[in-house]
């Protein structure tokens, strides 16, 4: 007997998905750490309680997995040889693993020169067949929803509607960690398929369990912002790749999910983003940049006096982990020091300040 790990063998039954799904695909994803950062708390002015959803820490680097897991499962169990996908770098690697490891084929599509190393990488090294294109995600998108008109393989993006039966096993975990639902949610919003989840998610467990509702803080990067533009966006540009999206398939949805919860979708620049990743980083919790929008958005509401956090807990997801994206990191730091193995040479840095 292999020991039960992963999302289908705890949530199963939370998850609406057909018969035919391939209960058994796991590679032991979920199960994230709900970090308590107080000194980040106090920094946003304190007098809360501040947790981090780190998703990072599922197998492949991003949250991307408790949708894949699910998606790639139903894929499976339907039958089919391969599956596709759109990405801006983490659907990508999160498909081509969970495809490896069911034994289908993956072909990701991706925006030429717009995917961070550690995506690529890592789709490449699941064996995924990755295809660029000159253009944007959206781009991609459209190519990918082309091909599953005329060919027999099954569409893994978002819009699939078991990505979001999985990835809303967030929320549930967040809510058996608190014992309750926490007052707020803060989140990265990209394709809005995540935030969407989430909503889901809670949503269902407090049906059941009477476990209560947060409100959602979505938080776009400004140089993709359609959702608070009210309109999509030709180029979408930010430092944030994996929120760098001009028309997300889910808006609609998670404008909606935001006003019932009584939160909203901001943005924030990218600026606003790059201080939040150094934030997390001095809390020891690395993330890639756009899974630091969430924290930047909530410091911002916090700091205009448009969120009362006093009392409150409040819940930040990082959607993915910093190594998929270390590039970023090298870009902003300063140059290394280089010596010559000598104590004497070694012992100014001993002391000096940051
Ligand atoms: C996919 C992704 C997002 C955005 O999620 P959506 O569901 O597209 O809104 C945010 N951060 C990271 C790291 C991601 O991989």
């Amino acid at each position: 007997m292999e020991p039960a790990c992963g999302l289908l063998a705890r949530y199963r039954e939370w998850m609406d998905l057909p018969p035919h799904t391939r209960d058994q695909l796991t590679l032991c994803e979920g199960n994230t750490p709900l970090i308590p950062v107080p000194r980040l708390a106090e920094r946003l002015g304190g007098g809360f309680d501040l947790y981090v959803k780190y998703e990072g820490l599922n197998p492949t680097g991003s949250f991307k997995d408790r949708g894949l897991v699910a998606a790639v499962a139903e894929a499976w169990g339907r039958g089919a040889q391969a599956v596709i996908c759109a990405s801006t770098g983490n659907t990508a690697a999160s498909a081509a693993a969970y495809a490896a490891r069911a034994g289908l084929k993956a072909v990701v599509v991706v925006p030429q020169g717009k995917v961070a190393l550690g995506k690529l990488a890592g789709a490449l090294a699941y064996h995924a067949r990755v295809v660029q294109v000159q253009g944007s995600f959206d781009h991609a998108l459209d190519l990918v929803r082309q091909a599953v008109e005329r060919h027999p393989i099954a569409l893994v993006n978002s819009i699939n509607p078991y990505r979001l039966e999985g990835q809303q096993t967030a929320a549930f975990e967040i809510v058996d960690a608190l014992g309750r639902a926490p007052d707020w949610l803060a989140i990265p919003v990209g394709n809005a398929g995540n935030i969407t989840a989430y909503w889901m998610g809670f949503t269902r467990y407090h049906r059941a369990k009477n476990t209560g509702l947060p409100r959602l803080l979505g938080v776009q990067a400004q140089g993709a912002a359609p959702l608070v533009l009210g309109h999509p966006v030709e180029k979408p540009e930010t430092v944030a790749t994996a929120i760098r999206i001009g028309n997300p398939a889910r808006g609609q949805e998670a404008l909606q999910a935001a006003r019932e919860s009584g939160g909203r979708i901001i943005a924030v620049p990218d600026a606003a983003i790059l201080e939040a990743q150094s934030w997390l980083a001095e809390e020891g919790i690395w993330v890639e940049p756009a899974s630091a929008a969430g924290l930047a958005g909530l410091a911002a509401e916090i700091r205009q006096g448009r969120l009362d956090p006093q009392g409150k807990t409040i819940v930040v997801v990082c959607t993915g982990h910093g190594l998929k994206d270390p590039d970023i990191v090298l870009q902003h730091a300063d140059a290394l020091p280089t010596i010559e193995p000598k104590l004497a040479h070694l012992e100014p840095y001993l002391t000096a300040d940051r």
